[in-house]
């Protein structure tokens, strides 16, 4: 069923468009929107009764409706509701004029959102709502994710309308499947995740289609996988030492760096193509056991490549490892994404014809014109950030070349299981020796002038500063002090200071610039949006401040901090929080208490689930809906053996029971993964 949506009643192109805004455009996918959550009709609530901070559904009528705001500022829509309770509610929609018709004065409806009780004031803020008794029957509601312009009510009209065209026993996996796992028709759960029937269809329903979320993502990797492995690498000889490498190196190698440099020799001497995972949290060195085994690799004949995900990044590996390796005779390259058409020939031409030994660079690297003489080794540093394919394109640039992947990102078992697969895992679980402690302290607005001074006396000793914001421009949807606003204010506050600004929407040779000028000591405060998170070192800066730092995940808190610390110098973070909430205090407490990479990333998975922690879309995997990889262990493991079993019977899903399958797979898929069915 791949008509359009504007086949449904009541959608014409200007709904249609909103529609596409949630990726909506056929009927297919209008059925696979599941509801954010859902309302239960049933219990009604009075506003007397409300409590802070509790989802609740009022009835009552609408007693008055007024737009406020100024010339600069989107009106805000404010309503008061009667429920006979004795006290109004106080319903506001930001930027709601749009919404205005939708209330008449005197009508009843139904808000349902969460509620807000402060010193006897009742509000609810972009609750859902619907007119009287206009939905009908139904004892539960879906609730769906919205934009401008849509009502909750269009699409419970279109879904219904939409379900009545699927048939309730629709199935696309195998009978056999279906009835080992004791799964419901694929029609019936969708059926039921739109408008349960009760609880019992809904927590079936639910289930079903969870195990066809995590069934398709692993019959998708098991694919790739079989690809990976198989065939015979290079066994790097074990008469090329790397000694005389590591005693140039301008410091001793931690027990942990030597522990993890020898299990990634005896991989490239062993004739299996190495696939070895190598995690260390933030400034334990993972850049020198590269560079070790790059080394390596080089001087038994063959060339090397580390991927960075940004140009940052991949511009200071490239500088530092020039310096480095040129008075081995290694030559070392650089491709990025803005050389010049003719520097960029040069640079594929030197790789081509074996005169660039080491390759360093960002995602420019997988590109298809790119070809190597014969490169045994490749890297990718801050794995995390990249997809499963560009790992594997790399791999793919050489003949079975050994592979080495670098995070400061500790990852949960099931997650790593997913991501990484069969990798062999090596832990850096030491830090150099002569670190220091980062104090770090959180603090409220008031705070912040307390943090400038702090910022102001180790500049004038010398040090620098960096200063993150989580917007780069003001904007009027978010109360978020952006980079921009920073900037100006720090400039004008301290004209003595040499300040910058740094963010992600400035051109490449602009960023490289100003982040050559922080480097070099030029500039004395950085302001700047999260581009400078992963990987940049500057020994010499000693002051993280994080303005809105309850806006970031944990991990990446934990990487940004891990940008100071790295020299010889106290250093200092500060978290201004712009919000007072329990979890953004909780959350703020566990980095004030902990510099241990692994346990924070442990509490962040815990906080906020990992879909936001690992952004699924970066990594090239489809779209959990309804799935949570942290929580749903247990069908994980399920759905896992399910898959496998499929793919035994029918390595290529060539068989006629599982055609439908294959093509619900590589549907999900789409182009992401090179997956031929
Ligand atoms: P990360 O693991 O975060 O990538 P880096 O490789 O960038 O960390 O190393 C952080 C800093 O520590 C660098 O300045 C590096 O030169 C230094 N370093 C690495 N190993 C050692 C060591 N064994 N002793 C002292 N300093 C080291
Ligand atoms: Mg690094």
């Amino acid at each position: 069923m791949t008509m359009s949506v504007k086949e449904l009643n009541g959608v014409g192109p200007k709904k249609a468009e909103l529609l596409k805004k949630l990726n909506i455009e056929t009927v297919d996918d209008l059925l696979a929107y599941y509801p954010r959550t859902y309302q239960d009709r049933t219990n009604v609530a009075r506003i007397i009764e409300l409590k802070d901070g509790e989802e609740a559904l009022i009835s009552g009528r609408v007693t008055r409706s007024v737009l406020t705001g100024n010339p600069y500022r989107k009106p805000t829509l404010h309503l008061l509701v009667d429920d006979g309770s004795g006290v109004p509610l106080e319903v506001l929609f930001f930027n709601g004029k749009w919404l205005a018709s939708a209330f008449k004065i005197g009508e009843e409806y139904t808000f349902f959102g969460k509620a807000e009780v402060r010193f006897g004031k009742y509000t609810m803020l972009h609750p859902e709502y619907s007119r009287g008794d206009a939905e009908g029957t139904d004892a539960v509601l879906p609730i769906y994710p919205l934009t401008e312009g849509l009502r909750q009510s269009d699409l419970r009209k279109w879904v219904k309308e939409a379900l009545k065209a699927l048939d309730p026993e629709k199935e696309y996996l195998p009978e056999a499947l279906v009835k080992e796992y004791g799964l419901c028709p694929y029609g019936y759960a969708v059926q039921n995740i739109h408008f349960p029937k009760d609880r019992k269809r809904f927590a079936e329903s639910k289930y079903r289609l969870i195990f066809d979320e995590l069934l398709m993502l692993q019959i998708g990797l098991l694919y790739l996988r079989e690809g990976e492995q198989s065939e015979t690498g290079i066994a790097f000889p074990g008469s090329v030492r790397v000694d005389e490498f590591v005693s140039a190196l301008p410091y001793a190698l931690t027990g942990a760096q030597n522990r993890v440099v020898s299990e990634i020799i005896k991989d490239m001497e062993s004739q299996k193509p190495m696939s070895r995972l190598v995690q260390g949290d933030v400034g334990s060195g993972k850049t020198a056991v590269a560079e070790i085994a790059l080394f390596k690799a080089v001087k038994s004949g063959y060339q090397g490549a580390m991927m960075a995900p940004t140009e940052i990044l991949a511009k200071q590996h490239f500088a530092e490892m020039k310096r480095i390796f040129e008075p081995f005779g290694i030559n070392v390259g650089f491709l990025g994404g803005n050389l010049t058409a003719a520097k960029r020939r040069e640079v594929l031409a030197g790789l081509a014809d074996g005169e660039t030994d080491i390759i360093v660079g960002t995602h420019a690297l997988v590109q298809p014109d790119v070809k190597f003489a014969n490169v045994g080794l490749v890297i990718t540093d801050e794995q995390h950030r990249f997809g499963v394919n560009q790992r594997r394109l790399l791999t793919e640039k050489g003949d079975s070349p050994d592979m080495l992947v670098m995070t400061a990102t500790p990852i949960p078992r099931t997650l790593a299981v997913i991501l990484y697969g069969d990798l062999d895992i090596s832990i850096i679980d030491e830090l150099p020796p002569g670190r220091q402690k980062i104090i770090t302290k959180a603090v409220n607005e008031k705070g912040r002038i307390k943090a400038y001074e702090l910022m102001r006396s180790e500049v004038e000793s010398g040090r620098q500063c960096y200063i993150v914001a989580p917007l780069i421009e003001d904007s009027e949807n978010y109360e978020v002090r952006s980079a921009e606003s920073i900037y100006e204010e720090v400039k004008a506050g301290f004209p003595k200071l040499k300040v910058e600004l740094l963010h992600g929407a400035m051109k490449q040779a602009e960023k490289d610039e100003i982040m050559g000028r922080f480097v070099s000591g030029e500039t004395q405060v950085l302001v700047s949006t999260v581009v400078i998170e992963v990987g940049v070192n500057v020994p010499n800066a000693s002051v993280m401040i994080i303005e809105n730092s309850e806006r970031f995940g944990l991990a990446q808190l934990h990487q940004l901090r891990g940008r100071t610390g790295r020299g010889k110098y106290q250093s200092y973070c500060v978290l201004v929080l712009g919000s007072d909430g329990e979890i953004a205090k909780e959350r703020a407490k566990i980095m004030c208490e902990s510099s241990d990479g692994f346990y924070i990333s442990e509490q962040d998975l815990r906080l906020r689930g990992p879909g936001e922690i690992f952004g699924t879309r970066q990594h090239g995997l489809p779209d959990m809906r309804l799935a949570d990889l942290a929580k749903h262990t247990k069908i994980l493991a399920v759905s896992g053996k399910a898959a496998k079993e499929v793919l035994s019977g029918d390595s290529g899903l060539k068989k006629p029971e599982n055609a439908l399958l294959a093509g619900e797979v590589k549907k999900v898929f789409g182009g992401k993964l090179s997956i031929q069915i």
